[in-house]
């Protein structure tokens, strides 16, 4: 039921969720319109700045200056609460929540409510598949849900803002944090983008149930050297606008309130101080009229290093001499709250005093954030909807863990099957091995919001609830949950070193008819500060492989992972692949449900799987080069020991239990004025004998433009069920917003010329048109 078409496609996806959320029910072809982006936003509520200037002329500098403070729990002290503290981050349980704005609402001398905040992800208590999971399903709807219960859960509690969406486009596989979003494409991540917002806020986040979103990290924060996370991000303009940004102003023009500027340095200058993004494009270009936190001690850290202390870790980036330079860096930049360090507070009033920064500017900021909090409710409805003891009664309810075992099924990708060996039989008996079979930690897999082990399902539990044979298990080995700093000091970081568990996994198999291997990483190995050297199968699981191919049963390897995997080594091992992310809570119900068929799985890969590390960056929407790589040609821009110059699997890649066809790309005319628009329709029919999804994806390629244009470019999807014989005309609109782009000036720009449509299912589309832009 959802289109996709790719003018203003955001703007669809928000219409779609409006009619979806108002109980509607969304046509294919249904018209987009621009003015449905702004639809969500709060209008300038002339009431509300009126109080917010009311106020604002009643405080005193230092108030001011402690509305801009944000405190993590640890750092938060009651007199501080008293003297005006503007927001809190982290703290969950609703008492201490409750108390904290009792003091501020009664005992601070303006009674202004603190904002409380925190990370809820990819889920508060009932947690969903990771993010880049999330992608993989090409279904808005999962993350609708997953914010929808996830706003639901924080704001039983008390909470009133969340962190999220995490929203940085990544190439870069080594990098933790490449599992908090949707992976590599900008279209991609801009529609799940604006889902994500539109579920966490709706319509009016002073609802009790909602949140006011904080897309992060502004901005390019994906793009980190080496993939080592906080790391130096360089590059061009264009790659800036047409990349990286495109998400977040998607997410602005869903009615993100809220934003988190970036630790990185784009091009020298760090997301926190930098007025380039914050000021020009954010606040100027987009009209955001929101705060913006900076992200935690990202405004200390741009402070210089002592002398002969570069890597101390007592410093940073180097753009401010020391913390009042640090501190008005920032405020001039455009943060309007500093997150755990305290620069501003401190050395605010020094600050004006020196002239280096303005009233009009800390007035700014107090007011943007005062408008939130009154946009928010906060100060008609300071406190959680329920009172502390009630909230845990709000966890885990069944219509959210039902969202949760659906959208963990939606997000998996079926890399291989050959032989049609899944689906398994659940009468047959099922040996579940490895070190992720009954697991329940890694499940949840990083930024666990308010979740809790215990909460989930292991894939023994859910193989044994579905299945009428037996089911055994073995470990196989164990994967380390270790964090660094490692004390001791380790040689094995990851875990998985031992075979000694390998001979009774081998006769646990040898015992049973079927074999499921629960491999991949731990959830520590993603995340924040979780950068990978290698993308390898940790420790020896692939020697576990071969130990159970050797039995000569019939086994898939499921992989739980937040990162793209190098599969060179396995794939050749493994008759069956199914690639589950971290599921969640549902972990366990969700994998049997794909197992046993009683999914069909229709997920499709949102990142490229590379064959081995030294590939990357591999992406589908790389630029062309003047020598293309070409594994037989030697001076192309080819690895000379990789004989292929793709990744082992494509961006858009993902097999079913059912086949399709996809034809018939037809465009409404061959010729479009700058302003106009055209459609491209494709028809898919299911020609296998299941029901199933496909996803219908919609690629363009401009071949002669002022700049290299990607080789591809995603500017639609469509995911449809079909059943057995049954056929769809899926149609998508293409207009100046999807064959232009931004140029090295930051300027969008429509060049007349060709531009080339693919239509299939996956980035090799195959199907091929073109038109003339005139
Ligand atoms: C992360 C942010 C997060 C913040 C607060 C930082 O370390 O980079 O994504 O929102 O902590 O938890």
């Amino acid at each position: 039921m959802w289109s996709f078409r790719p003018r203003a496609a955001v703007a669809l996806a928000i219409l779609a969720l409006s009619t979806l959320l108002a109980g509607g029910v969304v046509a294919a072809t249904q018209p987009s319109d621009e003015r449905a982006l702004q639809a969500t936003r709060q209008p300038a509520d002339h009431s509300i700045e009126s109080r917010v200037n009311k106020l604002l002329a009643k405080m005193t500098l230092e108030e001011k200056l402690e509305q801009i403070q944000l405190l993590p729990d640890f750092l938060v002290t009651e007199a501080e609460v008293r003297n005006g503290l503007g927001s809190v981050l982290s703290v969950t349980d609703p008492a201490r929540i409750r108390e904290l704005q009792r003091i501020a609402v009664e005992e601070s001398r303006l009674k202004i409510p603190m904002l409380f905040a925190f990370d809820t992800i990819h889920g508060f208590r009932t947690i969903f598949p990771i993010p880049l999971a999330a992608g993989a399903s090409f279904d808005p709807q999962v993350a609708l849900d997953d914010h929808t219960y996830g706003a639901r859960e924080s704001a039983a509690v008390g909470l009133k803002q969340t962190y999220a969406p995490m929203i940085d486009v990544s190439h870069e596989p080594r990098w933790g944090r490449i599992a908090e979003a949707a992976g590599e494409d900008p279209y991609l991540n801009s529609v799940f983008a604006a889902a994500r917002v539109k579920a966490i806020q709706g319509s009016d986040y002073s609802a009790p149930d909602k949140l006011v979103a904080s897309p992060k990290h502004f901005v390019a924060y994906g793009q980190p050297e080496a993939g080592r996370d906080y790391n130096t991000t360089d590059m061009s303009e264009q790659r800036l606008r047409n990349f990286y940004l495109p998400p977040f102003k998607a997410a602005i023009e869903a009615g993100a309130d809220t934003a988190m500027c970036s630790f990185n340095a784009i091009n020298g200058v760090p997301g926190c101080g930098n007025a380039y993004t914050m000021n020009k494009i954010l606040k100027g270009e987009w009209d955001f009229d929101g705060f913006i936190e900076g992200d935690w001690t990202a405004v200390a850290e741009m402070r210089a290093c002592p002398p002969k202390k570069p890597d101390s870790g007592e410093c940073g980036h180097g753009v401010a001499a020391d913390g009042p330079a640090a501190a008005a860096l920032a405020l001039n930049s455009g943060v309007d709250s500093e997150m755990t360090s305290t620069l501003i507070r401190d050395f605010g009033t020094q600050l004006l005093a020196e002239h280096r920064i303005s009233m009009k500017r800390i007035d700014d900021a107090v007011r943007r954030i005062l408008r939130v909090k009154f946009r928010a409710g906060l100060f008609e409805h300071p406190y959680a909807p329920f009172l502390p003891g009630e909230a845990e009664a709000q966890m885990l309810r069944p219509d959210a863990v039902a969202a949760a075992r659906k959208a963990a099924s939606r997000s998996m990708v079926l890399l291989k099957n050959e032989g049609g060996i899944l689906p398994l039989d659940p009468a047959k008996n099922t040996a579940v091995i490895g070190p992720l079979a009954k697991n329940q930690h890694d499940m949840l897999g990083p930024w666990w919001g308010a979740g809790r082990d215990t909460d989930a399902v292991t894939v023994v539990d859910g193989i044994t609830a579905q299945s009428t044979g037996t089911t055994t298990y073995a470990e196989g080995c164990k994967l380390s949950n270790a964090e660094p700093p490692f004390t001791p000091p380790t040689t094995d970081p990851e875990g998985c070193q031992s075979t000694a568990g390998f001979a009774e996994a081998v006769s646990v198999a040898q015992a049973a008819d079927q074999v499921v291997l629960a491999l991949g990483e731990t959830r520590e190995m993603s995340g924040e500060a979780a950068a990978r050297s290698t993308l390898d199968l940790p420790g020896k699981q692939e020697e576990l492989i071969q130990a159970i191919k050797a039995t000569g049963k019939p086994f898939v390897v499921v992989l739980f992972n937040g990162r793209p995997l190098a599969l060179e080594d396995i794939v050749g091992d493994t008759p069956a692949l199914l690639e589950a992310w971290f599921p969640g809570v549902q972990a366990g119900p969700a994998v049997a449900d794909v197992l046993f068929g009683k999914v069909n799985p229709g997920g499709k890969l949102p990142v490229s799987f590379p064959r081995r590390l030294g590939q990357v960056p591999i992406y589908y929407n790389h630029e062309q080069t003047g020598r293309p790589c070409n594994p037989d040609v030697k001076w192309t821009s080819r690895h000379r020991d990789i004989p292929s110059c793709s990744p082992l699997y494509v961006f858009g890649y993902g097999l079913s239990y059912t086949t399709f066809a996809i034809s018939n790309l037809q465009l409404s005319s061959n010729s479009v004025s700058r302003n106009g628009s055209l459609t491209a329709s494709v028809t898919v029919t299911n020609t296998g004998s299941r029901t199933g999804d496909e996803v219908v994806q919609l690629y363009i390629h401009d071949p002669v433009a002022s700049i290299s244009q990607p080789v591809r470019r995603l500017r639609g999807f469509q995911r449809v069920t079909l059943n057995p014989g049954e056929a769809r005309t899926v149609t998508f609109r293409l207009d100046r917003s999807d064959f232009g782009f931004y140029d090295n000036r930051g300027k969008f720009v429509v060049e007349p010329g060709q531009i080339d449509v693919y239509a299939g299912s996956s980035s090799t589309a195959e199907l091929t048109q073109s038109f003339t832009v005139r």
